[in-house]
């Protein structure tokens, strides 16, 4: 009963926030704090949570085996729904060649770009910390995750005095994480209502220029809407059909809170507490499989950003006039895939990922330029699809271990 009032809360939130930030977008910063000092909540409470998630997860898998097989199903997932969603935006980009005849005065600049830039060795090199407290203080998840796993792991192999000491102190931690999570999600329609005004009002505040944009990159923005549609619509809800043989829009409802937020925020990381939440008590995936498969996927599995990453690059290549080999469009696929665990998930790193792709295939740099004006709609667009992977892992995944669910 209290769910349904949230549930009906945040719609309704959303719904007023649209109409504000149209109607009186000159007024939004006088709701734009809540929705930060909403986000800001949010973001205190991930790096803990992750930290002692991850941890917690991996203790009670239970044993080397059991840790081996989940995490090769819950990779398997994210690199399988990945590459779909990439080959999606790479079928569709083929055909429909929205940067052929692209205006390049378009292009705007991309200042941060160079600074973040790096290859394909940087993703991986970032992985391994040399410092997991300045890790944990930079928020670097790639880094905080690698460190769970190995010191959740060896918690198992020390003597059972302080392995049953550790295992209840991070267990402990991770309900009082999970209780101020629930607590935080109290607040979301006001914080959706705070973050959707601003973003709306900021939209609206330049009509002429959104109009602009919609000329200058339409056909590329619905190139990338159509592949995200089609994955979300068709490719994922086959897998919850055939694979996890879960009703996918009894498990799209459940998931309705955490994907309203994603959509609301561009951020997976900002999401995870209210993801965590709807796969636990809404699809009722236990807390071993939620703890280890979730805060996983809110930083390596990113569908919706792969495709977006497939999809600019070649855009970016089309628009320029150079053509790509059936090669170099693998090299797209496979560097987009890397880009997209790369990425962070907060908004715009996907953005600033695509030098990746673009430095593989030796296309210009400042082509990011040309798609800067519509990133944050797909952003949200995008995110909402990564969220939404990510959940269809957890239930697939719980499916596969015989776990009985809700959903
Ligand atoms: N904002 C996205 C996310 O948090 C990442 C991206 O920019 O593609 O999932």
């Amino acid at each position: 009963m209290l769910k349904l009032k949230l549930h009906w809360q945040i719609i309704i939130a959303f719904i007023v926030a649209i109409i504000l930030g149209l109607t009186i977008p000159q007024y939004a910063d006088y709701v734009r704090w809540l929705g930060d000092l909403f986000l800001r909540a949010l973001k205190l409470i991930i790096v803990p949570l992750i930290l002692t998630s991850i941890v917690s997860g991996v203790t009670n898998i239970g044993g080397a085996q059991s840790l081996g097989r989940l995490g090769l199903k819950t990779i398997s997932y994210y690199l399988m729904t990945s590459l779909f969603a990439i080959i999606t935006g790479l079928i569709l980009v083929n055909l429909i060649k929205p940067g052929i005849g692209a205006d390049l005065g378009f292009q705007m600049e991309v200042p941060e770009l160079t600074a973040v830039s790096g290859g394909v060795g940087n993703i991986v090199m970032r992985i391994i910390p040399t410092n997991i407290f300045s890790a944990l203080v930079e928020a670097d998840m790639l880094a905080i995750i690698f460190f769970s796993i190995l010191f959740g792991y060896f918690i198992t192999k020390v003597e059972s005095k302080y392995s049953v000491f550790m295992i209840d102190l991070f267990n402990a931690s991770f309900e009082v994480m999970m209780k101020l999570t629930s607590f935080i999600i109290k607040f979301a329609p006001i914080g959706i209502l705070g973050i959707v005004t601003g973003v709306v009002a900021d939209q609206a505040a330049d009509k002429s220029k959104l109009l602009n944009m919609v000329e200058h990159l339409g056909i590329y923005m619905l190139t990338v809407l159509g592949g995200l549609t089609f994955h979300a619509f068709v490719t994922l809800p086959l897998i919850l059909k055939f694979i996890a043989k879960v009703h996918p829009f009894e498990h799209l409802k459940a998931m309705s809170l955490p994907l309203i937020t994603a959509f609301s925020t561009s951020s997976s990381s900002a999401t995870l507490p209210l993801t965590m939440d709807a796969i636990e008590n809404n699809a009722g995936v236990s807390n071993k499989i939620t703890s280890f498969v979730l805060p996983l996927g809110a930083t390596v599995n990113m569908d919706g950003t792969a495709l977006y990453e497939c999809v600019a690059a070649m855009f970016i290549a089309q628009a320029y006039g150079i053509e790509l080999s059936f090669i170099q469009q693998m090299i797209v696929v496979i560097t987009a895939l890397l880009a997209s665990i790369g990425a962070a998930g907060i908004p715009m790193a996907g953005l600033v990922m695509i030098s990746v792709v673009l430095t593989a295939v030796g296309l210009p740099l400042e082509g990011v330029g040309l798609i800067l004006a519509v990133d944050r709609i797909l952003d949200m667009c995008r995110t909402t699809v990564n969220v939404f992977s990510d959940t269809c892992g957890a239930v697939t995944i719980a499916k596969s271990e015989g776990e009985i669910l809700k959903v």
